[in-house]
């Protein structure tokens, strides 16, 4: 890729030249001087969603109360599984939508070691998210001891880390299982080549995508992936609390069981039988009753990512980054700011974190008084999210001259060491 000038007017062009520009006016922007960069935690309000949640409570509950499971409800998880399915190269059957991230990993960790019941080794990385170690560790105790974790060492920049998990892959392995986009560095796993080094030895992978859905295609079909996990508050903009995603490839749909068995996933739900069948296909991976609410308010979001085209939002999201680290160069690196990203655009996901001794006050001063809203992951880490749908390459040359200044003049001196809770 070509030198991008890091300068305002080369903002400006770009912004001029952005086939998504549009896109942005689909959000609730309700305050335009502030820079939002933690779209890769909460993505903005859609404003279809807005509308379409107030007909869902007024309407639909309001009015039409139990008999909107006939008229929409019920099909919601599998209707807007086929949605997400269409972002991540799955068929529209191998996914459904229902619960957290975390219960779907636990589903899923708990239904792989059992469809590998002679292997004992579960393979991860230090990268992957700390939510989803809880649970291998967890499930390994639940099991009685059995399992091993191999948690390999990467350093979130470039393919050594991919390599050593590769290397760790063994006759023993039942599961391997990373994050598809690390949510510190954004380092992308080629997730053809894990999950073909992972099928030749026998074992399953399982992506946690929720760093990737949305941020641009998934191949999860072509690469042959076992099964996956992903938010959709994120870059599909869902809300807080979204429920979650769950692929299982069709060939394991027998295969591969789920521990938390509920009425949502028997096969005849409303016979009441009293022994659990499994229903058929993606839909035994449900458990209980579905977050209607939150789920319903997904799919207008989706269908907007939808109306993009993920290769669209991708070539954004690659220009986006390559254009804020020509900034962090010119202008970061001078005042003691180190890029913790990878630099190879096919290996960086949409957001970038830039680490600086400083970080967390720089961050508070962004924050309290620059109109920034990033993100911080410790030990020193800066997180810039950005999301094509609504981030500006103005929006990024904005945030690195207030980050610039905060430096400069010295603002975060103001702020105490101490840390928040939340960020
Ligand atoms: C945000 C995120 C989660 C969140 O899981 P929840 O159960 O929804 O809280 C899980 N994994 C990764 C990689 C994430 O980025």
């Amino acid at each position: 890729m070509p030198v991008i000038p890091p300068s305002r007017d080369t903002a400006r062009e770009l912004d001029a030249a952005d086939p998504l520009a549009a896109f942005r006016r689909e959000f609730v922007v309700a305050h335009p001087d502030l820079v939002y960069l933690d779209g890769n935690s909460l993505g903005r309000l859609p404003v279809r969603t807005r509308a379409r949640l107030a007909d869902v409570v007024e309407t639909e509950w309001g009015e039409r109360l139990i008999r909107g499971w006939g008229e929409g409800w019920f099909t919601a998880p599998a209707r807007i599984g086929a949605k997400i399915a269409a972002t991540v190269g799955a068929e529209a059957d191998e996914i459904v939508v229902a619960d957290s991230t975390t219960v779907n990993f636990f589903k899923l960790v708990v239904g792989a070691l059992g469809a590998r019941p002679d292997r004992t080794t579960i393979v991860t990385d230090d990268a992957n998210f700390p939510s989803d170690l809880y649970v291998l560790q967890g499930v390994v105790e639940l099991l009685g001891g059995r399992h091993r974790i191999h948690v390999v060492h990467t350093d979130g920049c470039d393919v050594s880390g991919e390599n050593a998990l590769l290397a760790a892959i063994d006759d023993r392995t039942a599961l391997v299982t990373v994050s598809h986009t690390a949510f510190k560095s954004g380092f992308v796993y080629d997730m053809a080549r894990v999950a073909s080094h992972a099928r030749a030895a026998g074992a399953l992978t399982l992506w946690d995508l929720s760093h990737s859905v949305g941020s641009g295609p998934v191949a999860l079909d072509a690469s042959e992936a076992d099964l996956a996990v992903g938010c959709t508050y994120k870059y599909l903009n869902g809300g807080p609390g979204a429920p979650a995603f769950i692929y299982v490839a069709r060939r394991l749909h027998e295969v591969v069981s789920n521990p938390i068995r509920g009425w949502f996933g028997q096969r005849r739900q409303f016979d009441f039988s009293l022994e659990y069948e499994p229903a058929a296909g993606i839909g035994r991976f449900l458990s209980g009753t579905p977050q209607t609410l939150s789920l319903l308010a997904v799919e207008p979001a989706i269908d907007l990512v939808l109306e993009a085209g993920l290769a669209a939002i991708r070539a954004k999201a690659v220009l986006q980054t390559e254009f804020l680290i020509a900034l962090h160069d010119a202008r970061l690196a001078p005042l003691g700011f180190t890029l913790n990203s990878p630099r190879e655009s096919a290996r960086r996901g949409s957001h970038v974190s830039i680490g600086h001794a400083e970080g967390w006050r720089i961050n508070r001063a962004l924050i309290e008084e620059m109109k920034v809203l990033p993100d911080f992951r410790q030990p020193d880490n800066i997180r810039l999210g950005i999301a094509p749908l609504y981030t500006s390459f103005v929006d990024i040359f904005e945030a690195v001259e207030r980050l610039g200044r905060v430096v400069t003049e010295r603002r975060y001196e103001r702020y105490s060491s101490d840390r928040l809770e939340v960020t």
